[in-house]
């Protein structure tokens, strides 16, 4: 790996990281994502270009607003530098090719996804209308597969949520969740349904008991543990491959 090469990569994923910032603070105030320049949410003043360095001007200002002196929340850099973090791994699997171009865009969009629904409890319609051509474009040579597995995620999830409701007359699954299954089945195809349900189920139960912990109560976002799911079904198939050898080493 070229120096030159990862240290673009670690660039544009800090931008891109900076961009999740802002679209996710935007995204639920149904605010306007790219044209309308950053502004301070404290003191409203325009932020220029020395104040927009990812991670380096928070490290600049000490946290602070260069206006105002707010306080700016830590999680700002820190998902600058997981954005960084996952273009380079992706980089790292998949080199220069169109499959990093596209994982890329997909990780941009699953960030942001878990950064609202963390924050919100609603994955925005918005994360489906990206994701779902940029899975078409990841398998434009499977389209069948795909077609399938958009059917079988839609099912699986309309089963889930009104199965649920029927035994438990309460709403577990949220329509978002949903969506975000049939559009998962559109990267996956039917066969990695199954393992992607399996992961999203066990991250679930990790969310679940942490936000208990922390003290936010018994209702969790579930969009997290989906998007971290797909991303490592997507980008990791031996993950999957995995859980297949697990269930026929079961049933041996
Ligand atoms: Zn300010």
């Amino acid at each position: 790996m070229e120096s030159i090469h990862l240290l673009f990569v670690i660039a544009t994923g800090l931008i891109f990281g900076s961009f999740i910032t802002l679209a996710s603070h935007r995204l639920p105030r149904a605010e306007e994502i790219i044209f309308q320049p950053s502004h301070c949410p404290a003191c409203n003043a325009t932020l220029r270009a020395r104040d927009l360095w990812p991670v380096l001007s928070w490290l600049a200002e000490r946290g602070r607003c260069r206006h105002c002196h707010a306080s700016i929340h830590w999680r700002y850099p820190l998902i600058e530098l997981c954005t960084a973090l996952l273009f380079v791994m992706i980089y790292w699997q998949y080199g220069w090719t169109e499959k990093t171009l596209i994982l890329s865009l997909a990780a941009v969009t699953l960030l942001t996804m878990i950064v609202v629904d963390l924050e919100h409890y609603i994955i925005p319609d918005l994360v489906h209308c990206v994701l779902l051509p940029l899975g078409v474009w990841w398998n434009i040579s499977a389209l069948t597969d795909a077609a399938w597995g958009l059917l079988l995620g839609l099912a699986l999830g309309l089963a889930l949520r009104y199965g649920y409701r029927w035994l438990r007359h309460k709403d577990g699954l949220g329509l978002g969740d949903v969506k975000f299954l049939a559009v998962a089945g559109v990267w996956l195809g039917p066969e990695l349904l199954v393992p992607f349900l399996f992961f999203s189920g066990i991250l679930g139960m990790g969310t679940a008991l942490a936000w208990r912990l922390l003290g936010h109560g018994r209702k969790f976002p579930f969009g997290p543990a989906l998007a971290a799911s797909l991303f490592i079904c997507v980008a990791y198939p031996a993950a999957p491959q995995a859980f297949w050898h697990m269930q026929m080493w079961v049933h041996r």
